[in-house]
This record gives C-alpha cells, sequence and structure tokens, in this order.
C-alpha cells in the first residue's frame, strides 16, 4: 500500500542533527540506498509517476538526484540527463545561478540533452527552501523541454519551498513521497 511504502521509506531516511552545520537537521538517505527492498520500492513509485506523466525523460539534480534517479530512467525506459554544478559537463551548456543561505551557485544542463517540447521528470532527494529545484526547472525549460514532474523524497514544509516555486511549478506535478 501507499501507507506502507511511506512508512518502509521513513524508516530507511536517518535525521542527523547539526550537519553540515549547526541547527540543520541532515536527512541522510544512505540507509534507503543501502536496503534493496526499500530502494526497489522507491524507484517503482517514482517509475509509476514518470509513465503516468508521460515523461520521456528524467533528469537528475547531482548528487543524490541522480543516484535516485538514474535507475527510474533505466526502468521506465527512457533516457537520463544530470543537471550538474558549474562546471562539471563538457560542451555548451545553459547555466543557471540560485541563491543559497549564503551567497549564491551555479549549476548547468548540457544544450542538445532534450528534444523541444519533451516531457520531462524532474528527481531530487530533499525538497528544502526550493531554491536548487526552482533553478532546475529554468534549466529544463531554456533547454527547451517541458518539465511535468518533480519528485522528491522529501518536501521540508517547514521551509516553505512549495511556495516559494510559486510559477515555476505552472505545468509541474510536485509530488513527495
Ligand atoms: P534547497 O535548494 O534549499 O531546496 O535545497 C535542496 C538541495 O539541498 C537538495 O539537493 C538536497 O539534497 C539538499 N538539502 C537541503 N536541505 C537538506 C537536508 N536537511 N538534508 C539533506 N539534504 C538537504
Amino acid at each position: 500500500t501507499e501507507a506502507g511504502l511511506r512508512e518502509l521509506l521513513a524508516s530507511r531516511i536517518r535525521d542527523v542533527p547539526d550537519y553540515p552545520q549547526p541547527g540543520v537537521v541532515f536527512k541522510d538517505i544512505t540507509p534507503l540506498l543501502a536496503d534493496p527492498a526499500a530502494f526497489s520500492a522507491l524507484t517503482d513509485a517514482l517509475v509509476e509517476r514518470c509513465t503516468a506523466l508521460g515523461a520521456s525523460k528524467v533528469a537528475g539534480l547531482e548528487a543524490r538526484g541522480f543516484i535516485l534517479a538514474a535507475p527510474v530512467a533505466v526502468r521506465a525506459g527512457v533516457g537520463f540527463v544530470p543537471i550538474r554544478k558549474a562546471g562539471k559537463l563538457p560542451g555548451e551548456v545553459f547555466a543557471q545561478s540560485y541563491e543559497l543561505e549564503y551567497g549564491s551557485a551555479v549549476m548547468e544542463v548540457q544544450q542538445g540533452a532534450f528534444e523541444p517540447g519533451e516531457r520531462v521528470l524532474l528527481v531530487d532527494d530533499v525538497l528544502a527552501t526550493g531554491g536548487t529545484a526552482g533553478a532546475a526547472l529554468e534549466l529544463l525549460r531554456r533547454a527547451g523541454a517541458v518539465p511535468v514532474g518533480l519528485s522528491v523524497l522529501l518536501e521540508l514544509g517547514f521551509l516553505g519551498g512549495r511556495e516559494r516555486l510559486g510559477g515555476h511549478l505552472d505545468g509541474v506535478e510536485l509530488d513527495a513521497l
């Protein structure tokens, strides 16, 4: 059942207080990755989303999004596209800067990664302030794709990411497992 799946996944995510800095509770997904039943059940749920949304590519956000998204792409029979931190992807890229708690960062996607109008499911582990996901959705659109889904394992609702994403979520189904 869906409730059973949620319970299984929640039981495999470890809260690490004050990591990587004081006041932050880090959501450690390594116990989930180490449990083949849980990892597989999560993958199946995301494949279902991918298929239901008619996505023909799955995009993963560096670095934990890569781990979650790649098996989804393989099982769904669609391609995988990495969205990476600046300077990691060869060739021509689209670059998008976004705000962090202190300062800003840049993410990139390769030009030509998508067919024009291609429907894409974006995957990451945690939605916190929404800054990262907002930049990624912007990159997908600049690359000519149509983001139709944003799937995260966890949404930290108290940080208001969903609200902050606002218009970035137009036409995008956001779901947290
Ligand atoms: P944000 O841009 O604030 O939504 O942050 C999202 C990104 O930071 C995701 O790629 C997460 O992997 C990571 N992240 C933010 N907060 C946490 C947290 N409490 N635990 C684990 N990862 C986090």
